[in-house]
Protein backbone atom coordinates (compact mmCIF):
# COMPACT_ATOMS: atom_id res chain seq x y z
CA UNK A 1 0.00 0.00 0.00
CA UNK A 2 1.14 3.45 -1.00
CA UNK A 3 1.98 5.83 2.21
CA UNK A 4 3.25 9.67 2.61
CA UNK A 5 5.68 10.42 5.44
CA UNK A 6 5.55 13.92 7.03
CA UNK A 7 8.71 15.63 5.41
CA UNK A 8 8.93 17.83 8.47
CA UNK A 9 9.46 15.00 11.47
CA UNK A 10 13.14 14.09 12.43
CA UNK A 11 13.84 10.19 12.42
CA UNK A 12 12.56 9.41 15.74
CA UNK A 13 9.94 12.31 16.56
CA UNK A 14 6.49 10.98 17.62
CA UNK A 15 3.34 13.23 17.97
CA UNK A 16 -0.33 13.58 18.75
CA UNK A 17 -1.38 12.10 15.74
CA UNK A 18 0.12 9.83 13.23
CA UNK A 19 2.89 11.21 10.23
CA UNK A 20 2.07 8.74 7.80
CA UNK A 21 -1.00 9.22 5.28
CA UNK A 22 -2.10 6.52 3.36
CA UNK A 23 -4.98 8.07 1.45
CA UNK A 24 -6.89 11.36 1.10
CA UNK A 25 -10.58 13.15 2.05
CA UNK A 26 -12.93 14.88 0.97
CA UNK A 27 -15.42 17.20 3.21
CA UNK A 28 -18.03 18.94 1.67
CA UNK A 29 -19.60 21.42 3.34
CA UNK A 30 -22.69 23.49 3.40
CA UNK A 31 -20.97 26.09 2.75
CA UNK A 32 -20.90 24.85 -0.91
CA UNK A 33 -17.10 24.68 -0.07
CA UNK A 34 -14.96 20.88 -0.76
CA UNK A 35 -11.79 20.39 0.62
CA UNK A 36 -9.57 17.47 0.06
CA UNK A 37 -7.00 16.75 1.97
CA UNK A 38 -4.30 13.91 3.50
CA UNK A 39 -4.91 11.69 6.57
CA UNK A 40 -1.85 13.05 8.21
CA UNK A 41 -3.68 17.16 8.05
CA UNK A 42 -3.95 16.50 12.03
CA UNK A 43 -0.06 15.50 12.45
CA UNK A 44 0.42 19.02 10.93
CA UNK A 45 -1.88 21.06 12.69
CA UNK A 46 -1.25 19.46 16.39
CA UNK A 47 2.11 18.35 16.08
CA UNK A 48 3.66 21.25 13.70
CA UNK A 49 1.55 23.91 14.22
CA UNK A 50 0.16 24.08 10.53
CA UNK A 51 -3.02 26.75 10.58
CA UNK A 52 -4.92 25.97 7.33
CA UNK A 53 -7.18 28.63 5.53
CA UNK A 54 -9.61 30.42 8.05
CA UNK A 55 -12.24 29.64 5.68
CA UNK A 56 -11.52 25.65 6.37
CA UNK A 57 -11.43 26.32 9.96
CA UNK A 58 -14.78 28.31 9.25
CA UNK A 59 -16.62 25.46 7.97
CA UNK A 60 -14.90 22.71 10.21
CA UNK A 61 -16.52 24.89 13.51
CA UNK A 62 -20.04 25.24 11.61
CA UNK A 63 -19.98 21.63 11.55
CA UNK A 64 -22.00 21.20 8.50
CA UNK A 65 -20.18 18.86 6.86
CA UNK A 66 -22.88 16.62 4.18
CA UNK A 67 -22.71 13.83 2.47
CA UNK A 68 -21.62 13.35 -1.62
CA UNK A 69 -25.31 12.62 -3.05
CA UNK A 70 -26.12 15.87 -1.66
CA UNK A 71 -23.60 18.18 -2.63
CA UNK A 72 -23.97 21.73 -4.42
CA UNK A 73 -20.32 22.54 -4.62
CA UNK A 74 -18.14 25.32 -6.29
CA UNK A 75 -16.38 23.90 -8.84
CA UNK A 76 -13.40 21.49 -7.76
CA UNK A 77 -12.07 20.55 -4.34
CA UNK A 78 -9.51 23.03 -2.67
CA UNK A 79 -6.51 21.31 -1.07
CA UNK A 80 -5.57 22.13 2.55
CA UNK A 81 -2.58 20.62 4.09
CA UNK A 82 -0.37 19.08 1.54
CA UNK A 83 2.65 20.87 2.73
CA UNK A 84 5.73 21.06 1.52
CA UNK A 85 8.16 23.91 1.78
CA UNK A 86 6.74 26.28 3.70
CA UNK A 87 3.78 26.28 5.71
CA UNK A 88 1.49 29.28 7.66
CA UNK A 89 1.43 28.68 11.43
CA UNK A 90 -0.77 30.07 14.20
CA UNK A 91 -3.54 29.62 16.42
CA UNK A 92 -5.84 26.93 16.11
CA UNK A 93 -9.69 27.38 17.85
CA UNK A 94 -10.36 24.83 21.20
CA UNK A 95 -11.96 21.62 19.77
CA UNK A 96 -10.90 22.43 15.90
CA UNK A 97 -8.51 19.25 15.96
CA UNK A 98 -11.41 16.95 17.69
CA UNK A 99 -14.31 18.17 15.21
CA UNK A 100 -12.01 17.49 12.25
CA UNK A 101 -10.89 14.21 13.52
CA UNK A 102 -14.74 13.31 13.96
CA UNK A 103 -15.26 14.53 10.37
CA UNK A 104 -12.52 12.65 8.47
CA UNK A 105 -13.27 9.36 10.26
CA UNK A 106 -17.33 10.18 8.94
CA UNK A 107 -15.93 10.53 5.60
CA UNK A 108 -13.66 7.33 6.13
CA UNK A 109 -16.75 5.74 6.84
CA UNK A 110 -19.19 6.73 3.93
CA UNK A 111 -16.49 6.35 1.32
CA UNK A 112 -15.32 9.83 1.01
CA UNK A 113 -11.94 8.62 1.40
CA UNK A 114 -9.86 7.58 -1.38
CA UNK A 115 -6.46 5.22 -0.72
CA UNK A 116 -3.07 5.95 -2.25
CA UNK A 117 -2.40 3.42 -4.94
CA UNK A 118 0.50 0.74 -3.94
CA UNK A 119 3.44 0.52 -5.80
ZN1 LIG B 1 5.71 15.59 11.21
Amino acid sequence: MGFHVCEYCKPGDTGQYSNLSSGDVTLRFDSGNTWEMPDMILHYIADHGFRPPLEFIEDVMNQTVIGSERAQTKGLPRKVGYLSGGYVEGEIPAGFLEKLETLMVAANRSGDRIQYRGK
